[in-house]
Formats: structure tokens, C-alpha cells, sequence
């Protein structure tokens, strides 16, 4: 099937005991065993099944096959939030002493994630910005485990060369890991340009609603990490919570994602409830139809406020004169997301005026919602960084982000334009 389809269908055939067409909440915590060695058994990873929703829930097991189908990944992972996602899929691989190289233009909170948390922790995070290459060699190590990107930064609106990366990180012996959250694998699939792990927050355009927080990792079951043994002992020796097993040998290609579940999941418990993937999978069918939408609205926003006079600079991959229309063309199939940012004349006084006299776009500091949002990271999300922290996150103090929504574009391009005439 295509993606639009998958995105309706896989997964999911009406369930035997009531024929329901639509995929049922399974708002349970636990499941029960048929005996006691099938409840052994299950612990064992012997069986598949159910054993409880902090692990695993029936409801959230389709979201799971649909994203993964849709990346075309062997297995998903679905997890509380897109922080909690980007979180295990870094734990699963990474021990004290251990460290990662990522990309500089992140997202604010995987920013502080890797600036602040995980190094206190003991796992060093190496910024470099996305297109220096000769960085991203030297900045890995023997004790590297990863890269990690966004395939379109967030705010920043760079797009990354994914295949230039994951030579980089194959060369290495170590995977790359690709948040796809603004992309949405309608107009990219990581694993095409040779990424390995791909990382969503659910709570953006997957769901599209703007009514619940979740996140996902996919594997695409490729990384070879039984070739890079030493590296990755974590999946290639005997664990012994689990009687010893060796998840390269118990689980083959689905070694990352089964101990994503087993280990930092089931361990530290940042689960997703039922309800809330049961309200991304209603988001998720129509997917497509909002990327087209999102897209479309955003190009003329762009080619709208390019022309106009009070703005300073406009940045959207998706216009002729950007420094990442050609990465747009390879990467994200010619359309650049939903998600724009300009700078306005007379710097962040200007900006905030402009913030403060929009009437139907919101202030608030969410993307990927079905409605227009706007947001001025310096002062929200990326608050928290110092002015070279700033400039390497590729985010200015008279940046404003608008997460272009599904409305009309005129009545879009009207709140834009009054705000204009107020700033
Ligand atoms: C929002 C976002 C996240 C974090 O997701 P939550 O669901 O809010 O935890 C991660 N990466 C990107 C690119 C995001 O936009």
C-alpha cells in the first residue's frame, strides 16, 4: 500500500470478538496469562503477547505498525512524548563514558536534553552544525554510539544531507538517528537516504490536533550491530535482566527496537496511555491530506512576506533562493513542511508587536497543529540558551516561527498582514 493508505489501514483488520471498524481503546492495564508458564514464558520474550500497557497495549501496537510501515522501518516503539522517544533512543545504546555527535540546529528541547541532561549523566553530546562534515568526523570516537539529526531542523528550517551523514556514520561503524518530526515521512523516509533509527514526536503533525503528547522510534532493522560488536555490547552481550539474553541473538535485526521496549522502556516507564494513541491514530489517517495543505499554505506565505517591505529576511526551504532548496529537492521531495520563519525590520521590538497583534494565528510555542501558530523562540523555547548557543541553534533574536496551519491561506495572509502594519 502507499502511504495514504497505510495510514488508514495497516495494522488493524475489524477484530474478531465485536467487528469494530474503527481500532478499539484497549484501556487496560495488564493482560492476563493463560497459565503460569505462559506467563513465564512471556517474560522470557519466548512468546510474543501482552503483559502490561507500560510495555505494551493493543491500541498503541497499531499506531506502532502504522508509523513503521509508513517509514518503512521493521518495528516502532510508541513512548509517552517526543522527548521521551529521542531519550530511549539514545539510552538504549549509550552508557556512562559513552557519547553521541548530533547536529547543532535542534530543537529546544533536544537542545537542553543533550547540552544539560544527558552529560550530567555521563553521556557526552558533541554539537556540530549540520553541514560541516569534516566535523562530524572529527568529533567521533571509539566511544561514539551515534549521530543524530532532524531532517528539518526546528526552528532553524535547515535541511540536513542524510545520505552524506549516514556515510559518515556507516564509515564509523555507527548508526544515525533521524528526528523526522517536521518532515513527517510523507515527505521524507530517512531510511531511503540511509538512515538507520528514525524518531517522531507524535504530538505535531502526526496527530495534528494539537490534543496529545506522544513520540515514536522506528528501526528500520538494518544497522549491523553484530558487525560492530565492540561497539555495541549493550545488544551483543548477555543482559541480566532478562536470564541473560542476547538481543542480537534473540531478536536479529529488531535487537535496537526490542530493547528500546525492554530496557529503558519497561525501566524508567514513559509510557503512552491507550487514549492518546487511539487520538494520534484519528490524526494520522488524514496525514496526507494536511502535509499537501500545510505545504501549499506555506509557500505563499513565504512568497507573500519575501515581497514585503517590512520584512528582513525570510527563510522556507521551499523558495528558489534558499541555501537549502537543493537539499529540499533531494530530501523532502520539493515541499519543505509546514513550518517558516523571517525576521521582521527593526529587530525584536518589531517582533514581539507583530506576536502580540495577531487575531486568529496563537500564540504558542506548538507546531504541527491543524491551526496557525506563531512563536518567538528566543523569548520560548530556546530561551534558555546564551547568544552563541543561540547563533548555533540557528536561532536569532528577531526570529518569528509560524507554524503554518490548514486554514484558508487569505485568511491567513490577512492576520500576517494587519500584525505587519501594527509592528
Ligand atoms: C516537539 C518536538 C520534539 C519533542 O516532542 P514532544 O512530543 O513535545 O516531547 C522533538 N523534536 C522536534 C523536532 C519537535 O518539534
Amino acid at each position: 500500500m502507499k502511504l495514504e493508505s497505510i495510514a488508514l489501514h495497516e495494522g488493524y483488520k475489524s477484530e474478531e470478538a465485536t467487528k469494530a471498524a474503527a481500532v478499539p481503546i484497549y484501556q487496560t492495564t495488564s493482560y492476563t496469562f493463560d497459565n503460569t508458564q505462559h506467563g513465564a514464558d512471556l517474560f522470557d520474550l519466548k512468546v510474543p503477547g501482552n503483559i502490561y500497557t507500560r510495555i505494551m497495549n493493543p491500541t498503541t501496537d497499531i499506531l506502532e505498525k502504522r508509523i513503521a510501515a509508513m517509514e518503512g522501518g521493521i518495528a516502532g516503539l510508541c513512548v509517552a512524548s517526543g522527548m521521551a522517544a529521542i531519550t530511549y533512543a539514545v539510552q538504549c545504546i549509550c552508557e556512562v563514558g559513552d557519547n553521541i555527535v548530533s547536529t547543532s540546529q535542534l530543537y529546544g528541547g533536544t537542545y537542553n536534553l543533550f547540552a544539560h541532561s544527558l552529560p550530567r549523566q555521563g553521556v557526552d553530546v558533541r554539537m556540530v552544525s549540520h553541514d560541516d562534515f569534516d566535523g562530524f568526523e572529527n568529533a567521533i570516537d571509539e566511544n561514539t554510539k551515534a549521530i543524530f539529526c532532524e531532517s528539518i531542523g526546528n526552528p532553524a528550517g535547515n535541511i540536513v544531507d542524510l545520505k552524506k551523514l549516514s556515510d559518515i556514520a556507516h564509515k564509523n561503524g555507527v548508526p544515525l538517528i533521524v528526528d523526522n518530526t517536521v518532515a513527517t515521512p510523507y515527505l521524507c523516509r530517512p531510511f531511503e537516504h540511509g538512515a538507520d533509527i528514525v524518531v517522531h514526536s507524535l504530538t505535531k503533525y502526526i496527530g495534528g490536533h494539537g490534543t496529545s503528547i506522544g513520540g515514536v522510534i522506528v528501526d528500520s532493522g538494518k544497522f549491523d550491530w553484530v558487525a560492530n560488536k565492540d561497539r555495541f555490547g549493550v545488544l551483543n552481550e548477555p543482559d541480566p535482566s532478562y536470564h541473560g539474553v542476547v538481543y542480537t541473538e534473540a531478536l536479529g535485526p529488531a535487537a535496537y527496537i526490542g530493547r528500546c521496549r525492554v530496557v529503558p522502556l519497561r525501566n524508567t516507564g514513559s509510557a503512552i496511555s491507550p487514549m492518546n494513541s487511539f487520538q494520534i491514530l484519528q490524526g494520522l489517517e488524514t496525514l496526507g491530506l494536511r502535509m499537501d495543505r500545510h505545504c501549499s499554505n506555506a509557500q505563499t506565505l513565504a512568497e507573500y512576506l519575501k515581497d514585503h517591505a517590512k520584512i528582513a529576511w525570510v527563510n522556507y526551504a521551499g523558495l528558489q533562493d534558499s541555501a537549502y532548496h537543493t537539499l529540499c529537492k533531494s530530501i523532502t521531495g520539493g515541499r519543505a513542511s509546514g513550518i517558516l520563519s523571517f525576521g521582521i525590520q527593526g529587530g525584536i521590538d518589531s517582533c514581539t508587536k507583530f506576536i502580540d497583534s495577531l487575531q486568529m494565528i496563537l500564540r504558542l510555542v506548538n507546531i504541527g497543529d491543524a491551526k496557525s501558530l506563531a512563536c518567538h523562540p528566543a523569548s520560548t523555547t530556546h530561551r534558555q540558551l546564551n547568544e552563541k548557543e543561540l547563533e548555533s541553534a540557528g536561532v536569532t533574536a528577531d526570529l518569528v516561527r509560524i507554524s503554518v496551519g490548514i486554514e484558508h491561506i487569505d485568511d491567513i495572509i490577512n492576520d500576517v498582514q494587519q500584525a505587519l502594519d501594527k509592528s
